[in-house]
């Protein structure tokens, strides 16, 4: 067991307000936090919890759940997607929004964490159920967010059109169109260019960063990714584009293997008029657990939370993982690839670019000025390669592995601005 990775009780394991409290302690730890600050740090700032409802296309009533979980303020709006799931629990949504205050602290932006759920199942709703259970949602919330307060995003199952219907509701409300309210939108209402494939484009130049780091060449390096959505097709397309060889895509209902790579471009465009990856003829199929666990370079969990988890940790054997989703592996599991020597990126890291263009968004919005998508990337790439960096020097000046690192830095930047700042009483 590694003496720089922090562990918690198996059965706590894969619930992910457990594994993001067990990191932050043992960061808190290893920084010798004041113990107010530590207090103050564990715990969100604010959860909201609201029931309403919704009338459905056959004029029945049905009633909703949903959450915003507001985590700090310290450094700016708080920020964070909005999630719509069938299992979608407070405790999920508490551990990401904290996330989002240390990931907007690894890459030095400023926003504080912020995350929204609702309890739903959208592949079962029309989209004027969507439309409706949205703007009512928004509507229930609507005290708590805004431009300098909390700024919503897509997230799994959200995207554009949801950010619309959001920015549509708030706006009614105030009378005036309000873009900034949420990032994500479409293009031609205050959407930023870039900003859809940003993190899997945040997720190709860690990765590079991490070859980089170990010596070894982009060029033909071995890819596997789990998830075949935003954050997953995204990287796969920008890293076969970057010289990657794309071996094997793990979905949920099965996986695509072909050792000599898998041509993206063909594989985008079959599951879009497919709706699914299975049945593309120039890869083989295979079980996504097996796929996951077979030989590649660089190995990237692209969709939801507890994918590597001590059932399966062991069995890696990716020399790198690159995490584009949040919370995909375990604080058990950490130990266990500690112990292989597997180098991770966490993901506070590693699928930073997404909320990193959505703060351009912000910016452009607020000024009415809007970028060329070129200097969107290169802002972006650039703001990756500066965090990655700071992450892996702090992992090194600290003998501790970069999840620890990139926590530990980010608890000491919104540590020192609530010491700036002072506690107000
Ligand atoms: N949902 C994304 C994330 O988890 C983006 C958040 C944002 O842009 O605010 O990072």
């Amino acid at each position: 067991m590694s003496p720089t990775t922090p562990t918690v009780p198996l059965d706590q394991e894969i619930n992910p307000w457990e594994a993001q409290s067990a990191r932050f302690d043992f960061a808190a730890q290893k920084l010798n936090l004041d113990e107010g600050l530590w207090k103050l740090l564990r715990s969100p700032s604010r959860e909201i919890i609201v029931h309403f409802p919704v009338t459905m296309d056959d004029g029945r009533i049905e009633m909703f759940t949903g959450f915003r979980v507001q985590h700090n303020i310290a450094r700016g709006p708080c920020k964070g997607g909005i999630r719509y799931a069938p299992d979608v629990t407070l405790d999920e949504v508490r551990a990401l929004a904290s996330w989002m205050t240390w990931k907007c602290a690894v890459v030095n932006i400023p926003f504080g964490g912020a995350k929204g759920g609702v309890i739903c199942d959208p592949h079962k709703m029309s989209k004027g159920e969507l439309e409706r259970m949205t703007r009512r949602y928004t509507s229930e919330i609507i005290d708590f967010i805004g431009p300098e307060r909390d700024v919503p995003a897509p997230d799994v199952n959200t995207n554009d059109q949801t950010m619309a219907w959001i920015m549509d509701t708030y706006s009614m409300h105030m009378r005036q169109t309000v873009t900034s309210v949420v990032t994500g939108k479409p293009l031609n209402i205050g959407g930023s260019r870039g900003r859809v494939e940003a993190t899997g484009r945040g997720v190709m130049v860690v990765a590079i960063e991490s070859l980089r780091y170990l010596n070894i060449p982009v060029e033909g390096a071995r890819v596997i990714i789990q998830g075949f959505g935003n954050v997953g097709s995204n990287a796969a397309r920008l890293m076969m584009e970057a010289g990657f060889k794309v071996v094997g895509i793990a979905e949920k209902d099965g996986g695509l293997y072909n050792a000599n790579g898998i041509d993206i471009h063909q594989l985008i465009e079959y599951k879009y008029r497919n709706e699914s990856i299975l049945g593309f003829r120039n890869a083989e199929a295979m079980p996504s657990e097996e796929l996951m666990m077979s030989e590649c370079d660089l190995l990237i969990p692209a969709a939801t939370e507890n994918v590597i988890t001590s059932r399966n940790a062991a069995n890696v054997k990716a020399r790198i993982i690159v995490e584009g989703a949040n919370g995909p592996t375990t604080a058990v599991a950490d130990e266990i690839l500690a112990d292989k020597r597997v180098f991770v990126v966490p993901d506070i890291l590693s699928n930073a670019g997404g909320v990193t263009a959505s703060y351009f968004e912000w910016v452009q919005d607020r000024q009415g000025y809007f970028w060329k998508e070129a200097i969107v990337n290169e802002q972006l790439e650039s703001i990756l390669r500066d965090s990655f960096e700071d992450v892996v020097r702090y992992s090194e000046a600290h003998a501790v592995n970069n999840r620890i690192a990139a926590y530990m830095l980010a608890i000491d930047r919104v540590a020192f601005t609530i010491k700036q700042r002072g506690i107000y009483a």
